[in-house]
């Protein structure tokens, strides 16, 4: 399939899908993501319709806690990633893209790397049948097969289905452009506080990542944010100080923020899983920024949503079990506090 958001160069093509800028030409034909490919004067994506996982979640489990609490996620992924984080959780599916590169020969014919063919219209159907309120792009970074990702979001839109990006941000304001036009939630994930650390750890840098989510809130999109808190890497007192003001001033105390516990993995396999008192650490802090609602991922702990105004209790979560309280749909039922979020799926969701 040809690619979208690139352009001619004077060597060959510039993808402006995100910020690497990758130059493509005859004698560098694969961008960094291992996933567009240039020939003949054109950019082609490798993963063309091609998912390597598909599988039915709670929504909870994306993680977002404030968009349609219960409710279930249709979630799909690729290979390839534009990032190259040493911790990846998710490595077998960003290696593959890599040892393909070196092991299957194949790019000449344009032939998809790895996984199965899926066709937007069964995907959909499927969803709509099973009563699926939502599609989740994730597993790897979905900016790198976006023509693949619109192609379902659009579908699934047009049958009243929600689209939810959990992404890295390391996307283009070109892309953006046209992301806001067909996903309506975001979980994004501010790997650390420091350009420092994006470099060393990601291959990447970190203000992409701050402008994209300064992007999906100016068009009042939901969002939400991650960060995996990985002990002498991310998580000292001054770093989490700086994102967790980072996240009041520019987005906004409401936003939600998730702290999440770090296994070792790929190639930091050798670093200390992440202690609970680092993660009270963080939240400690969040709660002095002024952050209202900040909840742990990948420990066992109840994360339910209280209403800020009365403290009542409006959302029960203990794992994925979600019990949403009598009466709650936006509003806290005791004091009438508003609660952002998306709660129901009538709920007008924007875009
Ligand atoms: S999407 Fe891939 S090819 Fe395009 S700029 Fe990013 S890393 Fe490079």
């Amino acid at each position: 399939m040809k690619a979208k958001m690139w352009v001619k160069s004077e060597r060959g093509a510039l993808c402006r899908l995100c910020p690497h800028f990758c130059c493509l030409s005859a004698e560098k034909p694969l961008g960094r993501c291992n996933v567009r490919y240039y020939k003949n004067g054109e950019v082609f994506t490798l993963v063309d319709t091609h998912l390597a996982a598909v599988h039915v979640d709670p929504v909870e489990k994306k993680p977002l806690y404030h968009f349609m609490p219960g409710s279930k996620a249709l979630s799909v992924g690729t290979v390839g990633c534009n990032l190259h984080c040493l911790w990846c959780q998710n490595h077998s599916l960003i290696t593959a893209a890599q040892s393909d590169r070196v092991f299957f020969s194949d790019y000449e014919n344009l032939k998809p790397l790895f996984g199965q063919a899926y066709n937007a219209s069964d995907l959909v159907r499927f969803a709509v049948s099973e009563g699926i309120e939502s599609f989740a792009y994730t597993y790897n970074e979905p900016t790198v097969f976006f023509e693949q990702m619109q192609n379902i979001a659009e579908l699934a839109a047009e049958n009243g289905k929600s689209n939810i990006m959990v992404s890295n941000g390391y996307f283009s304001k070109q892309a953006f452009e046209e992301l806001k036009s067909f996903i309506h939630a975001f979980n994004i994930d501010i790997k650390a506080f420091s350009e420092k650390t994006y470099q060393t750890f990601c291959s990447a840098s970190l203000k992409p990542v701050l402008d994209s989510c300064v992007r999906i809130k100016e068009a009042g999109l939901h969002l939400e944010i991650t960060t995996l808190l990985i002990p002498d890497v991310n998580d000292s007192t001054e770093e989490l100080t700086l994102l967790a003001a980072f996240i009041k001033e520019n987005l906004g105390r409401e936003t939600v923020w998730h702290l999440s516990a770090f296994h070792p993995d790929y190639e930091m396999r050798g670093n200390i899983p992440t202690p609970l008192a680092v993660l009270d650490k963080a939240f400690e802090i969040g709660k002095k920024a002024g952050i209202e609602y900040i909840y742990y991922g990948n420990v066992p702990k109840e994360n339910n949503t209280l209403c800020p105004q009365c403290r009542s209790v409006l959302v029960r979560r203990n794992g994925y079990f979600v019990q949403v309280s009598d009466g709650f749909s936006g509003s806290c039922p005791h004091c009438g506090q508003k609660i952002s979020g998306i709660w129901h799926s009538g709920q007008q969701a924007k875009p």
